[in-house]
């Protein structure tokens, strides 16, 4: 390994080099992307199992970049999350999404969800409870028609620091989901204290529910939810298999490109509004 030493430093540390100023130019225009407003939210419907209906969407972040056109979630939120710029993006995903809930209201719409990711940074901010109460008074917006998910794997973290903001949280009456469940290790003594309303199941447990373990996994989390009176989601559906395996099951909602993927604002508002039934 010695002798091929020399060169390897030599290539890793140029390589770094490149990575390190990558990663510079995209902090640099993602803090200029946020003050520019080139964010915007996408709305992936999420469907009643019973009724067929739309009952509520996840807001999910895109970034419309006039020179790398549409960057998804996946290539800046770590970066956002390492520098910090994750707070005032996610303070402004929040916004958004009580300002699409507020224009669905005045269009008659009722009852409806919409769920926003956080991230363990903003979790951990000091004064974010007291940020997202001024925030839904501001749109004048009932507090449980907003979700918050977020991952279990972010909960177990540290759980006992996540179970006091959770308790904080749910106190102001919004909904909390665990996102990416089963992907994380809870306890179950956990999932019993954490005072959530949701729990997702993760996509990678739908993979193949016609044949093999994951048809065990996905109806165990089912059970286990309903067992502790919380509701039960599906997010990444996409065939007609998966959709009788979890309407057989009693799944309570699901989410994926099967229905719809995320959509701008307007669209989801017209689908809600025109009655659509899965
Ligand atoms: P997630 O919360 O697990 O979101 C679900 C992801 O699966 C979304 O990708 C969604 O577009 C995608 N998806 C939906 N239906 C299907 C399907 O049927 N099949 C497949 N294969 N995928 C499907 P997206 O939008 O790229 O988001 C990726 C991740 O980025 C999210 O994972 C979430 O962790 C994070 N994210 C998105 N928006 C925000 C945000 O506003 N704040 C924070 N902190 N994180 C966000
Ligand atoms: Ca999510
Ligand atoms: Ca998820
Ligand atoms: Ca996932």
């Amino acid at each position: 390994a010695k002798t091929m030493g020399k060169n390897n430093v030599q290539f890793y540390s140029e390589d770094l080099s490149r990575v390190v100023h990558q990663h510079l130019l995209l902090e640099a225009s993602l803090n200029r992307a946020i003050r520019n407003r080139e964010m915007a939210l996408g709305y992936q419907p999420k469907v009643d199992l019973r009724t067929g209906r739309i009952v509520g969407a996840e807001a999910l972040v895109r970034w419309h970049s006039p020179e790398r056109g549409v960057v998804g979630p996946d290539q800046f939120i770590p970066i956002a999350e390492q520098t910090g710029l994750i707070v005032p993006l996610g303070d402004w995903v929040i916004a958004e999404a009580c300002n699409t809930l507020r224009a669905l209201t005045a269009q008659g719409v009722e009852d409806f969800v919409i769920s926003v990711n956080l991230s363990a940074r903003q979790l951990r901010q000091r004064r974010f409870v007291e940020h997202l109460e001024a925030t839904l008074r501001e749109y004048s917006i009932l507090p449980n028609a907003l979700e918050l998910e977020v991952t279990e794997s972010q909960l177990m973290d540290n759980p006992a620091a996540a179970l006091e903001v959770l308790a904080r949280l749910k106190s102001l009456g919004v909904r909390l989901s665990i996102d990416d469940f089963g992907t994380g290790y809870s306890s179950l003594s956990y999932l019993q204290k954490f005072p959530v309303d949701v729990i997702k199941i993760d996509r990678s447990f739908l993979g193949d529910v016609a044949g093999d373990g994951n048809a065990v996994i996905a109806r165990t989390i089912i059970a286990l939810g309903h067992n502790l009176k919380l509701e039960v989601i599906a997010e990444g559906v996409e065939t007609q298999e998966q959709l009788a395996f979890l309407r057989d099951h009693e799944c309570d909602q699901m989410q994926g490109y099967y229905f719809s993927p995320a959509l701008p604002p307007e669209r989801l508002s017209s689908m809600v509004c025109s009655g659509v039934r899965m």
